[in-house]
């Protein structure tokens, strides 16, 4: 690995905030997780990927608020798989656009159906007991997608919920921009998400833990139009900055190097 990117690597994990919030499972310190907390927290992660992540949450507790109806059921996914599929669909708007696309709300309903006929309607069921590669596996087959299941797992052992020694990122569209800007000079597509899992697994024995900096850095910083390189962390380091910028300019803060 070049100077660079270990700074870029130690830079990134020295910010990392591990205070990060998944909602109720992030409160648990490792406790034992209900059903109702463990699905409410599966659904908000289904409708996290590509939109803005805050957004999605807030969607997915009112979602979830909805179908518990008033507190009265902790079993989401059998509620879901109660509707027919064009019941379902028909819904959308009822449930208030729980997704920016209505494809990213419609495939709760097959994964509702797997998971019902596969695990009781009970997410804890996909994970307790298993390693995280385990629990991968049983998120892909389940119909997750591929980033979004390397982030539920992430979070989970965040929250303690499983144990390991590593997980991949989820290699969203913040992700792809700041890792390939710093280490390329350029935006890494979405069709060489690949590209992120190789090169954070170069960066850290636990990728994972550079998700949330990398995941900030872009949503603070690294914006795509008109990236605020003088305010951020990893610029001394950064092809993007040396290639846009010259050294010294009278705007940019001095930044301590590692
Ligand atoms: S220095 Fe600029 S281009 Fe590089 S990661 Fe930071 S904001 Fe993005």
């Amino acid at each position: 690995m070049t100077s660079d990117l270990q700074q870029i690597a130690a830079l990134l994990l020295k910010n990392r905030d591990n205070r990060v919030d998944w909602g109720e499972i992030s409160h648990l310190e490792g406790a034992e997780c209900s059903k109702r907390i463990a699905n409410r927290f599966l659904i908000c992660c289904l409708l996290d990927w590509q939109w803005d992540a805050d957004l999605a949450w807030e969607r997915g507790k009112h979602l979830a608020d909805k179908l518990e109806k008033g507190g009265d059921t902790d079993d989401l996914w059998a509620v879901i798989s109660s509707f027919s599929k064009e019941e379902w669909d028909s819904k959308y708007e009822e449930f208030g656009r729980p997704h920016r696309f209505h494809r990213g709300y419609r495939r709760l309903w097959p994964i509702a159906n797997e998971l019902c006929a596969i695990y009781d309607g009970d997410a804890r069921k996909i994970w307790t007991g298993r390693s995280p590669f385990e629990a991968l596996i049983h998120l892909w087959a389940l119909g997750a997608g591929d980033q979004i299941s390397r982030m539920i797992v992430g979070a989970l052992r965040d929250c303690e919920q499983i144990t390991g020694d590593s997980g991949d990122v989820k290699a969203d569209l913040h992700l792809r921009r700041v890792l390939g800007r710093a280490v390329y000079g350029e935006e890494i597509r979405a069709t060489e998400a690949t590209k992120v899992i190789q090169l954070t697994r170069n960066l850290s024995a636990d990728p994972w833990k550079l998700d949330l900096p990398l995941w900030y850095v872009g949503k603070s910083y690294c914006r795509p139009t008109s990236p605020n390189c003088p305010n951020c962390y990893l610029r001394l380091h950064c092809v993007y900055y040396q290639q846009h910028h010259d050294a010294g300019t009278t705007s940019d803060i001095p930044l301590e190097k590692t």
